[in-house]
């Protein structure tokens, strides 16, 4: 028996790139457990690149395409059993293809005490920060340490990677990015942000050698999506990540004024399209009263 292969790609199998001399902190990237996005891909390339050229302390591994069948799809969730990788964690060792893979990846982030989690929230979107900063207040300050500007208190859905690791007692949170869905595409300065982010948190644990910059970031809740009512035209007039007041016209639909139902930060703006029922205009998130300290949601 010979084994052809046509394509140097495998779908049962993912690569994981380990750096650093094992004194000091174990953190955990991935990226691509949602195969079409691709902008969190490059990302943890990039970062695979940058790790290879300077002293790395502790331990970091990096995953850059978690989920290789939905990579190799180019869709969200995986052509074998249709299932969304990033809600079926902690996985199981014989469910079926998805269950597999998030069990053998919740296996290798089990010695994390650190996890970030690379995703993009599709084109229109600006980066932030997705954690669960309001239940776990260590998340605050790796959110701080990314330095990316908006930090968005995640609705904590189960089975995700991040969530499960962060009531597992990790400190776990996404870093979402523009471009990726739908089909795919990298955003290349988005990715290169992010790469840098993650060293600049590298750096605060003391994994990385030399000098953190610290930036201010803003937190907001959670976002509260603007759907289309019914079929019509929707037209954009603000930007992903413009922070409006309560009121503000986000666009029309249909020549109807869409109006900012609070203060705070349109994290997703769809661009000019005819939507149907349910579809997402934009996506909001709100400014946070009482500033860092505080958890209210306005
Ligand atoms: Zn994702």
């Amino acid at each position: 028996m010979r084994q052809v292969t046509f394509e140097p790609t495998s779908v049962t199998a993912f690569d994981l790139y380990e750096f650093g001399d094992g004194r000091g902190p174990v953190v955990m990237i991935t990226a691509g457990i949602h195969g079409d996005e691709q902008t969190a891909i490059h990302a943890a390339r990039l970062l695979v690149q940058r790790l290879g050229e300077e002293p790395v302390h502790g331990k970091v591994k990096v995953v850059p395409v978690a989920n290789p069948a939905s990579f190799r799809n180019r869709t969200r969730t995986s052509p074998f059993d249709q299932l969304d990788l990033n809600r079926v964690f902690p996985g199981s060792p014989a469910g079926s293809q998805t269950l597999q893979l998030a069990h053998r990846l919740w296996e290798e982030a089990q010695e994390a005490e650190y996890i970030v989690d690379l995703h993009c929230a599709g084109w229109g979107s600006v980066p932030y920060t997705l954690a669960l900063y309001q239940e776990f207040p260590a998340m605050r300050e790796v959110a701080i340490a990314l330095g990316i500007p908006v930090v968005v208190q995640s609705n904590g859905t189960r089975g995700q990677l991040f969530v499960e690791a962060c009531h597992a007692g990790r400190k776990a949170l996404i870093i979402e990015l523009p471009g990726g869905q739908p089909g795919g595409f990298v955003d290349v300065a988005a990715a290169q942000m992010a790469c840098e982010a993650v060293q600049n948190l590298l750096r605060f644990i003391g994994v990385l050698e030399g000098e953190p910059t610290r930036s201010d970031v803003v937190f907001y809740g959670r976002i509260q999506v603007l759907e289309a009512p019914g079929p019509g035209l929707f037209l954009p007039s603000v930007r992903p990540g413009a922070v409006v007041d309560e009121g503000t016209v986000l666009g029309h639909f249909e020549g109807e004024p869409v109006r900012a139902p609070f203060a705070g930060v349109a994290v997703s703006v769809s661009l000019p399209r005819y939507c149907f029922a349910g579809e997402r205009m934009v996506g909001i998130a709100p400014l946070v009263r009482n500033g860092i300290g505080g958890g209210a949601v306005a």
